[in-house]
């Protein structure tokens, strides 16, 4: 039987004890004594939510291709484990072996969003890891960065050996047969860091000197290493249906955010809004083929039992074989009582006429992200969605049956006015009034309208890199003024706000 890092007593005190007892369907099971190499993939945040991760599970299944690695699993724990393993000094272990973690090869941390820096940090203190790569030493394992927020990685790269700058498919095996091979020699760490400072898209910040202008922003960066590149290029992956898709992925036991076949069917996006960072860093858009993912779609839905396949990309719509896909899985496995979701359709005719197939109309409800409320600020960020697209989407929808609109705003975009802001209670508005067009015995019952909005946050290589955040006082003040408008609609009744706190 495996034996677990924490005590009964310990799993018993905490919320939800099978975020930290690993053993999950399709889980890898290795015998630690048996590989060269072993390695911790980490996601900072909760269970739930790093279970859901597909960028996790691709590199989980990379890895554990190869004989030679074990690579097992650390999300962050929760508040209250946080505490007792404080306490009682127990040092944060891996889910699949529950060793400790500092004695891995490798850390590596993917970073998804600013918000989880914190956490990284508290990944690294309670597995006794030395939190600055300075202070580590020839026994600490080495911590790597991966993920979009490395493409701007000057704010936490004391905290990281090297950064991985890319996707994920193209050099892991280099590094780790780098690595190995260095082990085999007797080379120190920094004898292997230099060597993977040779491998195409790794950044080692110990071997650059980096100097800033008095505004924070950085001024330059010039190598102090032979062996570290002048410019780091980004790895992408190009072939993106000859490569590794983890077609057994983990499946937990309490619920995730994301429990269903995660079907990734391309990478990248055609459209440029202004402040879209994954829109710009996964350029170019990339197809998988249709073939490839019939075959990826029976293996997962065999190897997991889930009863749902979402179509994942960052805008499925412009997916070129989209309908054939569709009706593919219609027709595989909707006798199979296998529900198929989309969670980035653009609302049109074509893919009205797909969701009518596939969902619910009576449960689900459609969501827009107009992201501006005015056609002027629509422009400005580039999202290429009109207000005519909208009204006639809508339109078509409720003439479908559905009676459920969701819209997705962002407030506080460079050049924003009051009309702007003024702009997304009246669209919602004239959403709301074009559901009550359709004649009252055609329709059914009540429209609802939900708008969200959320702040803009200017992101690293995007066109809107250098705008100027607002601060919370004026989210605040925005936030009230929209209120106060909505209130102001004759749908008022039909439109809920909901926004995020400052
Ligand atoms: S916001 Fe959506 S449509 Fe626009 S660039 Fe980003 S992913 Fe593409």
């Amino acid at each position: 039987m495996r034996k677990l890092a924490l005590s009964d007593e310990v799993l018993l005190s905490v919320e939800k004890p099978a975020r930290y007892i690993g053993g999950e369907v399709n889980m890898q099971v290795k015998n630690p004594n048996e590989v060269d190499i072993r390695f911790c993939m980490c996601f900072p945040d909760v269970y739930e939510i790093g279970m859901s991760h597909l960028g996790i599970q691709i590199l989980y299944d990379i890895l554990n291709r190869r004989n030679d690695t074990y690579c097992e699993r650390v999300y962050s724990p929760w508040v209250d484990l946080d505490k007792i393993m404080r306490e009682k000094k127990i040092p944060l272990f891996a889910l699949e072996s529950q060793d400790p973690i500092k004695n891995f090869d490798f850390l590596g941390i993917t970073l998804q969003y600013e918000m989880c820096y914190t956490n990284v940090l508290q990944i690294l203190e309670l597995s006794q890891i030395p939190i600055y790569a300075r202070d580590r030493t020839e026994e600490d394992p080495i911590v790597i960065g991966g993920g979009p927020c490395t493409y701007n990685p000057e704010p936490i790269a004391d905290f990281f050996d090297f950064f991985y700058i890319g996707e994920g498919e193209t050099s892991y095996n280099e590094i780790l047969d780098t690595y190995k091979e260095g082990k085999k020699q007797g080379r120190s760490r920094k004898e292997i860091l230099e060597q993977i400072a040779g491998i195409e898209g790794m950044y080692v910040p110990a071997f650059y000197d980096v100097s800033y202008h008095a505004d924070g922003t950085v001024a330059g960066m010039v190598s102090n290493n032979p062996n570290a590149p002048d410019k780091v290029k980004r790895q992408v992956e190009m072939n993106l249906s000859e490569t590794y898709y983890p077609t057994t992925p983990l499946v937990p036991y309490i619920k995730a955010t994301q429990d269903r076949v995660v079907l990734e069917i391309q990478r990248g996006c055609i459209r440029g809004c202004r402040f879209c960072q994954a829109g710009m860093i996964y350029r170019p858009n990339r197809e998988r083929s249709l073939e490839y993912l019939k075959k990826c779609a029976y293996e997962m839905l065999a190897s997991t039992g889930h009863e749902e396949i979402s179509l994942s990309s960052l805008s499925s719509s412009d997916y070129s074989q989209l309908q054939e896909l569709v009706c593919f899985l219609i027709n595989e496995f909707g006798s199979k009582k296998v529900n198929i979701s989309f969670p980035s359709l653009r609302i049109d005719a074509f893919s009205l006429d797909v969701m009518s197939k596939v969902q619910d109309i009576r449960k689900s409800s459609l969501t827009f992200a107009p992201e501006a409320g005015s056609q002027r600020l629509r422009n400005v960020i580039n999202k290429g969605l009109t207000e005519e697209d909208i009204l006639n989407g809508s339109g078509k929808a409720f003439q479908s049956g559905w009676n459920r609109v969701k819209l997705y705003f962002m407030m506080g975009l460079p050049t924003e006015k009051e009309d702007d802001i003024e702009g997304i209670a009246i669209l919602s508005d004239q959403i709301a009034r074009k559901y009550y067009e359709i004649p009252k015995e055609q329709r059914s019952g009540k429209v609802s309208i939900v708008t969200s909005t959320s702040f803009f946050v200017p992101k690293p290589f995007t066109p809107f890199q250098w705008a100027r955040m607002n601060t919370s006082e004026e989210y605040l003040t925005k936030q009230h003024y929209l209120r106060d408008k909505i209130r102001e609609q004759l749908n008022r009744k039909s439109i809920k706000y909901n926004w995020h706190e400052a």
